[in-house]
């Protein structure tokens, strides 16, 4: 039977009572899996029909209720959803780029690299202060230094920054310097994180990768643990951009295999933007490009490249790693495809998208 799936949003000052008086209009006499709070600030249910302009106005009139969203999917907003970076944006027929290293080694490195990217094309920073690494032994980052040499590569060359976050505990202090949050492949499953990685007091976006063995459905509902995040911290909008960067096969030839299709079908399925990380899917640098190429042709609405100034000396994935050179002609080149795409020239907001 279908279900109609609510977001209720209460505000900061609400009234004890006020969850109890919703889940009440709402008909649950108490704990039921039909419903579900997190925090004080949202209560999300599954109710059989969906609530008329009346119920819905008795809802809104409960006192400390701030908001209430149909999150069905299907009935949500099937416009593309448009998320700004610097001064441009996933998912309004841009191809913004997001460059740099795997991991920020120090100043002079991400300062080098920022410069090469901005001059190369790129229009975003990205880089990890914190490394999720298979092995205990590896790189793991430098933490919050690698964040202020992130800033410091901001004030430098006007790039926003992307980075990852991989504990709660930081994610105050990774929005505070970046301009967009990372939640890397494996983490896509950690619904404390998403949740909270959402919810990030200044409310930046987030770029949420998906996990190397989750189906396209799993990396949706992933996206709306981030979206309720959002929704109970009261930032308005939506905030996810979605990223492919591969899957797990039996191939061993490239270090994943790139779902190129999952392109088109977040298309037709969901509003939200989604880019493609050639890089960690290809593994090589001599893969790279042609994946790229093959993301921008498929319409996806940005990149992630990895990009280093020196990368048989980076400290983590330099074999995947591009130089300047190369990547400036990477760019040149999925430049020349977006151009080609369906509605690029006229620039609307279905741009990029295919049919
Ligand atoms: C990254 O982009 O830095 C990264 C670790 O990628 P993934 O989570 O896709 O492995
Ligand atoms: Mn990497």
């Amino acid at each position: 039977m279908p279900v109609t799936l609510l977001a209720i949003c209460l505000g900061p000052a609400a009234p004890a009572g006020a969850a109890a008086a919703v889940l009440g209009q709402l008909g649950f006499g108490g704990p039921d899996p039909r419903w579900r709070a997190y925090g004080g600030r949202l209560l999300v249910a599954q109710v059989a029909e969906a609530p008329g302009e009346e119920r819905l106005q008795r809802l809104l009139r409960v006192p400390g209720v701030r908001a209430v969203h149909d999150r069905t999917p299907g009935r949500r907003s099937a416009a593309p959803a448009r998320v700004p970076i610097g001064r441009t944006a996933f998912g309004g027929g841009a191809l913004p780029i997001v460059a740099g290293p795997c991991s920020v080694e120090g100043e002079a490195q991400v300062l080098a690299i920022a410069e090469a990217v901005a001059d190369a094309g790129a229009d975003a920073l990205r880089g990890g202060a914190w490394k999720p690494r298979s092995s205990p032994y590896s790189f793991g980052g430098l933490g919050e230094a690698g964040l202020r040499l992130l800033a410091r590569a901001r004030e430098r060359t006007g790039l926003p920054v992307v980075t990852e976050v991989l504990d709660p505990g930081d994610i105050d202090e990774v929005a505070r310097h970046a301009d967009m949050l990372q939640v890397g492949s494996r983490n896509m499953h950690n619904q404390a994180l998403l949740f909270a990685a959402g919810a990030n007091p200044p409310g930046r976006p987030v770029l949420l990768k998906r996990g190397f063995a989750a189906t396209i459905e799993e990396l949706l509902l992933a996206a709306e643990y981030v979206e309720l995040g959002r929704l109970a911290a009261g930032h308005d909008g939506p905030g996810v951009v979605l990223c492919e960067r591969g899957l797990r096969s039996f191939e061993p030839s490239l270090r994943y295999q790139l779902d190129v299709g999952a392109v088109p079908v977040v298309h037709a399925t969901s509003p939200l933007p989604i880019v493609v990380d050639p890089s960690h899917a290809a593994g090589h640098v001599e893969f790279v490009p042609a994946l790229a190429a093959a993301a921008v042709a498929a319409g996806a609405d940005g990149l992630l490249v990895e990009v280093h100034v020196d990368p048989e000396r980076a400290w983590s994935d330099g074999e995947q790693t591009l130089a300047p050179g190369p990547f400036r002609e990477l760019v040149r080149q999925v430049r020349a495809i977006a151009a080609l795409r369906p509605g690029a020239a006229a620039g609307g907001a279905a741009a990029g998208r295919q049919p």
